[in-house]
């Protein structure tokens, strides 16, 4: 939106919104067998925006069906790359040109703010569908440096059907991400988005197809976890789970896996990220400023918030006060005025979850600096205050668990092994962040890290190129850059004997 166009008015367009809630299978939207619905709310204001099919096992199965028949006959996985391509950057362009459409229900589904749905989600979703699409035709396979009387030919292939199941925190592009590579790649996929979140992902079907996508190459089924989720994950004819969310489920990923064909899971999990400052770091009022803006984008709603601060004892007050002046700047707003930085939590139950975590916080003696209430109840949505906890110890939950909110915990350090060992002493590690003006230190601490990603000296640096993902129990994969390829394409060697 430039300053010359008339503000749009995104709460007349969200009451004039009507809703295709049904299942999108080879190629169309369908009923869904059993009929059943439920409820969208939104967590703006509790509204109910429409019914939702509640897809069940014979919804995936058809849908799976016609996956499987798609990738069988060729009409997808047998085109050279670059007319995959073609489709594709026609694809991320429609998704561009229906930004408006896709921020609009994105904000009401998930309670982001509404200037970052449009600035942010929509343009990453799109940017990821376009350098998978650019990508895909400048791969080479390879030979093996064999003897002279062969020839060994070491081919990527699609894999086939992949079942992508997505959290409701960045719906969009969580989906783009498994969508990019897994379709480049020649294969078809079934999504299963959030039940708390669906609305964009059955957007971006349609708009795949009008780009030309092959009917059934591209197919999606909202419902729950325990339904439709569990019926994907443990379908025969699913070749590999693209799986994203908690590591609670990503657990049962791996059940199911044993339980049915042994498909590739790949998994994107939790985290709890820890973001040590070292006293010689020379802009302190920076590093605040970035803790608290990684920490309260979209609510503290992300895998990779900074959510564990871990400060030296001589510069932690100085650090706290700096942080505490932050934070107030991201107080809760109607998430459809442009000019809101932090919106609603995604429904009532995640709202119960944070204010839970900051009783326990309380409870077991930390202090909430600034914030630690629900705020706007009479909206009839969930907000919580920016909240920041100081007096943490590495045992309260609040250090340990991830909360998924916005709340963060300081906690203080005496020295460089200690903050490295408390940094490590968690079972995840997705993203950590270094501050030091020291390079010795830094490099050292980045070593050290057993994280997927490591900052010095910033936060959230990102780009297409680098691969995103965690150790320990965030996970097993990486979405983004040529290394999700790896997740969606099986090595084949074809050896051919030439006689001399
Ligand atoms: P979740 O695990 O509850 O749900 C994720 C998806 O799995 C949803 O589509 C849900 O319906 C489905 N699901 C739930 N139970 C299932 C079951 N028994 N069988 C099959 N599917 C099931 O997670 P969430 O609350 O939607 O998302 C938040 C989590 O996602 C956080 O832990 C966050 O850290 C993580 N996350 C990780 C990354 C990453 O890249 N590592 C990115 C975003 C979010």
């Amino acid at each position: 939106m430039n300053s010359k166009s008339p503000a749009i008015d995104w709460h007349a367009r969200a009451a004039a919104l009507a809703l295709d809630g049904r299942p999108f299978i080879g190629g169309q939207r369908v009923s869904s067998v059993d009929g059943l619905t439920f409820d969208c709310i939104s967590p703006i204001d509790g509204r109910n925006l429409g019914q939702i099919a509640r897809g069940q096992a014979g919804d995936i199965d058809r849908a799976v069906q016609a996956a499987r028949s798609a990738f069988d006959d060729g009409r997808w996985a047998a085109r050279p790359p670059a007319a995959r391509k073609k489709v594709l950057l026609k694809f991320a362009d429609k998704i561009l040109a229906a930004k408006e459409e896709l921020a609009l229900l994105e904000t009401l589904d998930m309670g982001k703010p509404i200037q970052y749905s449009l600035s942010v989600d929509v343009p990453a979703a799109a940017r990821c569908i376009a350098w998978y699409a650019e990508a895909v035709d400048k791969i080479y396979d390879e030979i093996a440096p064999t003897g002279p009387n062969a020839l060994a030919l070491i081919q990527r292939e699609p894999m086939g059907v992949i079942g992508a199941i997505v959290p409701w925190n960045y719906p969009m592009i969580m989906s783009a991400w498994k969508l990019g590579p897994a379709l480049a790649a020649g294969n078809s996929v079934v999504l299963k988005p959030s039940e708390k979140s669906p609305l964009t992902a059955l957007r971006l079907a349609e708009l795949a197809l009008e780009a030309g996508l092959p009917e059934g190459v591209f197919n999606v089924v909202p419902g729950f976890g325990h339904e439709a989720g569990e019926a994907l994950a443990l379908h025969l004819d699913v070749d590999a789970i693209g799986f994203t969310g908690s590591t609670r489920v990503g657990r049962k990923m791996l059940e199911y896996a044993g339980r049915s064909n042994l498909k590739r899971v790949y998994n994107e999990l939790g985290g709890k990220s820890a973001f040590l400052v070292f006293p010689d770091f020379d802009d302190l009022p920076r590093a605040a400023a970035t803790v608290a803006g990684s920490m309260f984008f979209n609510q503290g709603e992300s895998c990779n918030a900074p959510s564990r601060v871990l400060v030296h004892e001589s510069i932690a007050d100085e650090f706290v006060s700096l942080v505490a002046a932050e934070a107030p700047k991201y107080q809760a707003g109607d998430p459809l005025d442009p000019r809101t930085v932090m919106g609603a939590l995604v429904d009532e139950g995640q709202l119960r979850t944070v204010m839970s975590y900051i009783e326990a916080g309380l409870l077991e003696g930390a202090r909430a600096r600034v914030g630690g209430k629900q705020t706007r109840s009479e909206s009839g949505g969930f907000f919580v205050e920016p909240t920041v906890f100081e007096g943490v110890a590495p045992a309260m939950k609040i250090a340990r668990e991830e909360i998924f909110g916005p709340v963060m915990s300081v906690l203080r350090f005496k020295d460089e092994a200690e903050a490295v060992a408390m940094a490590n002493a968690s079972p995840y590690g997705l993203q950590a962040s270094v501050w030091s003006s020291h390079i010795d230190r830094a490099h050292r601490v980045a070593r050290a890290l057993r994280a997927g990603t490591v900052h010095v000296n910033q936060y959230d640096e990102d780009d297409m190129t680098v691969p995103f993902g965690g150790y320990k129990q965030s996970g097993n994969g990486r979405d983004k850059s040529l290394h999700a390829f790896d997740k969606y394409t099986e090595l084949k060697t074809t050896w051919l004997r030439i006689n001399q």
